[in-house]
């Protein structure tokens, strides 16, 4: 004999009962089997939603009662479409004692929990009687027997406990003589010995199922749900959770007290010492391996076996100089809040006795609250401890594992990996029989946390990224298709899943919290939402993806202004923009601060030499304990390329212009001619050197005419260029004559910068720079004569992207 238990989902339409119909019609073939079902699903909330506004004076409960009755009349007819006459009178009268129970619940304004009880037993009364029915219809042989006869429970309401010695003669004496091949049982229904309606506590249809294969020591008991097992984490939260083959009851109990709800916790235990094995088995997809809960799980090496959550939780802190040392004192705390039946969830206590913190349900806190501060009225009016202080909105987080114990280190990356991601331990716990660590975090970073830390512990070879890229001009178009190109590559070989999770320019945006499908994203973007740089942040923020990172591709302060905001919330930086670091040196100091206070890197490679790997190659000389004692640098690609391509043959305006088309200026030239794009670099490159400098202080000799320097707009400039063409034509014969290459160089020296275009004669470094590349020398103590150089391609949508696309390739190796 076995028993099967189907939950709310499983029987909560006609196709699905049908399934079930499937399932124990195989079954029976063997076997005589007893099932015991749920309420269809969702009709429990619905009947205790109809009782409290029924409570509440609001005629609305009549429609809910409505939705109620449609849903089960609707299952009747599709389930037994002719001859259901009785059915439906079964049914009907069933409905109308529910019906005058709400408008008893209404005429006289309350609702107790002994009401309450009977009210929602009528969910698993009805679903019980019409699966029977239709199985009977189609000439199987089954019978349903009404659980209230058979589970005698106390009489406390809406969680009763189970009278064992009753209960199991009751379940033995009715199947010894019972000849039907299915029976089919009510679950989480039962009586008081006075015979008053209780129930098991919400989930409870489990328990019930596990008492009667206790009392009939079957061989097994099998738990049908929507999943296919008991998982990894709640898999509706994490996306990458995997069912769990083998389990044992400990492993099973712990993470379905602390909140995996395909197990109501209390049902292990009538099972545990007749050792019957739980099989959790998915009614959706019946030929799914599932779960086994058993004795013989064998313990794996992996330490943890899965991660579990429970929501609205409050904690308790009780603190005060006088708990030190005082005997009884815990002793007090705990019989108030058993007199008051408050359910206590998690303990901690600080070594120093000095104060206590105790997890219970968001709806006792209030009772709680009043009932400790009650008992300890005398010592808090003494000010010997506070009034005890509540906080709400937090959930817990446990790691489950017997095998725990044998390994070091797992509070250690539980904790590093959640604060990386910014996500704020408020209190911890961990068993003596270290089977559970369970720490209280804030209710919002719940998904995050459970993320997190299924990658920590189950997926530790990939390393999810949630990158949000602003400006998808040309290099931010580039940097998504390298993206799109390498996704595989990255994952295969670097374990990486770097996923772009937003994105937008300045007009439009999209997001998909699960990656953005990167074949479409140019149609999608144009048929996105309007764009504004906050609602951007904001949702960035709201996704609270862990690994975010944020990435700048555009040249806007304004956006360079919003990237506190990012730090705070612990979303890395990824900039092209240069403005953030080449602002006011007190701004640029504080985002280095909030980057190391929010562990959020900040990463900036590409504000110099594009692509090639200036600032990291400096950063580590610096952490190394290498001095820079100075840099000579060519850092304009785009002046490089329009001092090697002008010539007595050519005209500055034509020049300039081809530059701007190939992408080697910024959008507005004048940055670049008027030498500010290069101080800006060398700025940076002064401050990473660890000088503190600004814009002002850095030498510019301008080479541009005074018209060209004066102009007003882009349109302007593009004139002066045109009609100062001697101007520009001399500078070039000068150098000519003197045998020279025009270069717009870059110094910093002594804790001095300067940026000015010089005459290059023959020999020297910079004399052969081609096209658009960049080079930089750094004397440093270590490389005192001959100069660390770096030489390449310092300009171009491409090498731009790919500078970005390394940050992000960095952070994910951190
Ligand atoms: P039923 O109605 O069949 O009793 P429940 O809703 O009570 O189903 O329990 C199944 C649900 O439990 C799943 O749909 C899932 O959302 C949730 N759940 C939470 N944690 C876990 C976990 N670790 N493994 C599987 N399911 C989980
Ligand atoms: N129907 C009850 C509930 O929703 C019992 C159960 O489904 O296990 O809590
Ligand atoms: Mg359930």
């Amino acid at each position: 004999m076995k028993v099967l238990k189907f939950g709310g989902t499983s029987v909560g339409s006609a196709k699905n009962i049908n399934n079930v119909i499937n399932i124990l019609e195989d079954y029976s073939k063997n076997d005589s089997v007893i099932c015991v079902v749920s309420a269809v699903g969702g009709i429990t909330d619905k009947l205790l939603l109809a009782g409290k506004l029924a409570q509440n004076k609001d005629a609305e409960f009549l429609e809910v009662f409505n939705t109620i009755k449609k849903i089960h009349l609707n299952i009747v007819n599709e389930l037994i479409p002719s001859n259901n006459n009785n059915v439906v009178e079964f049914v009907n009268q069933r409905l109308d004692e529910l019906k005058s129970l709400l408008d008893g619940i209404f005429l006289i304004n309350e609702l107790s929990p002994k009401t309450s009880d009977k009210l929602v037993s009528f969910g698993e009364l009805l679903s019980s009687f019409i699966i029977a029915e239709t199985m009977k219809s189609r000439g199987l042989s089954a019978e349903r027997k009404n659980s209230q006869e058979l589970v005698v429970t106390n009489a406390v309401f809406t969680k009763a406990e189970v009278n064992y010695s009753i209960t199991n003669k009751n379940i033995q004496d009715y199947f010894s003589s019972a000849s039907q091949k299915i029976t089919i049982l009510p679950g989480f229904v039962s009586k008081s010995i006075n015979g008053e309606q209780t129930t098991l506590g919400r989930g409870g249809s489990d328990f019930t199922a596990a008492i009667v294969a206790a009392a009939l020591k079957v061989a097994q008991l099998e738990i049908w749900t929507d999943v296919s097992g008991m998982f990894t984490t709640n898999p509706k939260l994490v996306k990458q959770a995997y069912p769990i083959n083998e389990i044992s009851y400990q492993e099973a109990m712990e993470l379905s007290h602390f909140g995996a709800k395909v197990l109501y916790p209390p049902t292990v235990q009538p099972v545990l010492d007749l050792e019957i094995p739980i099989y959790i088995k998915n009614t959706l997809e019946p030929d799914a391996a599932g779960t086994k809960i058993s004795n013989d799980a064998i313990i794996s090496n992996k330490p943890v076996k899965g991660i579990s959550n429970i929501g609205n939780i409050a904690l308790l802190t009780l603190e005060g100089s006088g708990m030190v040392g005082i005997p009884g004192f815990s002793k007090r705390l705990f019989e108030t809040l058993s007199q008051e039946k408050i359910n206590i969830i998690l303990i901690t206590q600080a070594s120093s006795e000095h104060s206590i913190c105790l997890g219970i349900e968001t709806k006792d806190a209030e009772a709680a609250k009043e009932a400790i501060d009650a008992t300890f009225e005398n010592e808090i009016a003494l000010h010997k401890i506070e009034p005890i202080i509540v906080e709400d909105k937090l959930s817990i987080v446990a790691l489950v594992g017997d095998n725990m114990k044998n390994h070091q280190g797992i509070s250690g990356k539980l904790f590093s990996a959640l604060g990386k991601n910014n996500v704020n331990v408020r209190a911890i716990a961990q068993g003596a029989s270290e089977k559970n660590i369970s720490v209280v975090i804030s209710e919002n970073h719940v998904k995050k946390a459970l993320n997190v830390l299924h990658e920590q512990f189950f997926e530790s070879k990939t390393k999810q990224l949630n990158v949000f890229i602003t400006g998808v001009g040309n290099v931010g178009e580039r940097l998504v298709e390298q993206i799109k190109q390498q996704k595989k590559f990255l994952k295969e070989n670097l374990k990486i899943n770097l996923r772009v999770v937003g994105l937008s320019n300045s007009r439009k945006m999209i997001f998909d919290e699960n990656g953005l499908n990167l074949k479409s994203w140019k149609e999608q973007l144009a048929n996105g939402e309007q764009a504004t740089l906050q609602g951007f942040f904001e949702k960035a923020r709201d996704c609270n993806l862990r690994n975010s990172i944020f990435v700048d591709v555009t040249a806007n302060k304004d956006v360079a202004d919003l990237y506190p905001q990012y730090l705070r919330e612990s979303i890395s930086i990824v900039a092209c923009n240069k403005i953030a670091c080449s602002s006011d040196y007190i701004n640029y100091k504080e985002l280095k601060r909030l980057s190391l206070k929010y562990n959020a890197p900040f990463l900036f490679e590409t504000n110099v030499g594009a692509g090639l790997p200036v600032i990291d190659t400096l950063s580590n000389l610096i952490a190394s304990g290498d001095k820079v004692n100075s840099i000579q640098a060519v850092l304009s690609g785009s002046l490089n390329f329009v001092f090697n391509n002008f010539n007595d043959s050519t005209k500055f305006y034509d020049i300039v212009k081809q530059a701007a088309a190939e992408g080697y200026t910024e959008p507005d030239p004048r940055i670049d001619l008027s030498g500010v794009d290069v101080a800006r670099k060398i700025l940076i490159l002064a401050r990473e050197s660890g000088v503190e400098m600004n814009l002002e202080d850095i030498e510019n000799a301008p080479f541009l005419s005074e018209s060209g320097l004066k102009s007003d707009t882009v349109d302007d400039f593009y004139q002066t260029l045109i009609v100062d063409e001697s101007h520009y034509q001399s500078l070039y014969a000068s150098a000519k004559a003197n045998n020279c290459q025009l270069k717009y160089v870059a110094k910093f020296d002594n804790g001095k910068a300067s940026v000015s275009l010089q005459e290059i004669p023959v020999g020297h470094p910079f004399y052969n720079l081609e096209g658009s590349d960049n080079i930089v020398m750094f004397y440093t103590e270590r490389y005192p004569e001959q100069p660390m150089i770096i030489k390449g391609a310092g300009a171009g949508a491409d090498v731009t992207a790919s500078g970005l696309f390394a940050d992000i390739i960095r952070l994910g190796n951190d």
